[in-house]
């Protein structure tokens, strides 16, 4: 009987307050997270592969308004949506990335193209597009990605002339990192991770954050864990975050759990590193440390049952 397959999922992490949560509002996160970690558990459970699974994952995340990835994402100083998506393949370490990209549905099946369809790691604004466009990938109108909630927090951003991690419908003040990422171990013990996102409200000049950046905000690899990271991404690039939760685990033999707590806690909020990760290692055990107030999150294993969680437990 196969065991120790595992996925686990987020929406982006932050300063998620009960008081200012609707009921509703926070049915639909939970509906939008169960069926997200169903997907992709579905993929795991008949034998399929880890990076199938975070990839189909995300996709559902990226189609989803809730969360500031694809569809959902923030808005930019223009008034446009630029977005950063990467996907980390364990078995082999190969990776794909894109950054700064505009129209494209699923910024996430681009950077899996990008991966098994060219040479590069990492491609950025037009001529990612037009690598998109050459295999196929489906782009959108403006129009598909414009939320109502989001243009207004760019309106407050602009007056404040801050630039906001922010998204959803709560006041500017109430502080919500958002990014979609997903992290899972197959039946074979293989590991991926893969993280989307539309970046920061009234970000500007072409910013681009740690979701893309191999080692920053996305890792892989079979030998010691999967992570994809959600936060104030100027300080997980500073971090090197996701591989050095691989780096702990290698070099200095610490579980998941230690690692990602000292990332997480001991290393990035000290400094004003906002947010959390989630995480699998070799074993299928999961981690999702957060520092801040909430995390959108998911999991599923062999041996356990779904769950979605929002605020710290
Ligand atoms: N890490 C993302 C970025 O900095 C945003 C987030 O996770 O909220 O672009």
């Amino acid at each position: 009987m196969p065991s120790n397959f595992a996925i686990a999922v987020h929406g982006g992490a932050g300063t998620i307050s009960r008081a200012l949560m609707s009921p509703e509002r926070e049915r639909a996160y939970h509906q939008a997270l169960e069926q997200v970690v169903q997907a992709g558990f579905e993929v795991l459970r008949h034998g399929g592969l880890a990076l199938d699974a975070v990839e189909v994952a995300v996709r559902l995340l990226e189609d989803c308004p809730l969360f500031n990835a694809g569809r959902g994402s923030v808005f930019t100083h223009e008034g446009r949506h630029e977005m950063d998506a990467a996907i980390m393949d364990g078995r082999n370490r190969s990776a794909g990335a894109v950054a700064g990209v505009r129209n494209i549905q699923n910024p996430i099946s681009t950077a899996r193209r990008i991966m098994e369809h060219s040479d590069h790691v990492l491609l950025a604004w037009p001529g990612a597009e037009d690598f998109a466009r050459e295999q196929g990938q489906a782009f959108q109108p403006d129009g598909y990605f414009f939320e109502q909630s989001r243009f207004d927090q760019l309106q407050e951003a602009r007056i404040t002339n801050t630039v906001q991690l922010d998204h959803g419908s709560q006041p500017i003040k109430v502080k919500k990192l958002g990014t979609a990422g997903a992290v899972a171990r197959d039946q074979h013990g293989n590991l991926a991770a893969a993280t989307s996102t539309g970046g920061m409200t009234n970000k500007r000049y072409s910013r681009i954050g740690d979701s893309p950046l191999i080692g920053a905000g996305t890792f892989a690899d079979n030998h010691t864990c999967a992570i994809s990271c959600t936060g104030n991404g100027e300080y997980f690039i500073r971090a090197v975050a996701a591989y050095d939760v691989a780096c702990l685990m290698e070099y200095r033999g610490l579980s998941l759990e230690e690692a990602c707590r000292i990332v997480v806690h001991d290393k990035l909020a000290p400094v004003g590193g906002e947010g959390g990760l989630i995480a699998v290692d070799a074993a299928g055990n999961l981690a999702l440390p957060f520092n801040s107030e909430g995390m959108y999150r998911g999991t599923q294993t062999a041996d356990s049952p779904l769950v979605t969680s929002i605020y710290k437990e």
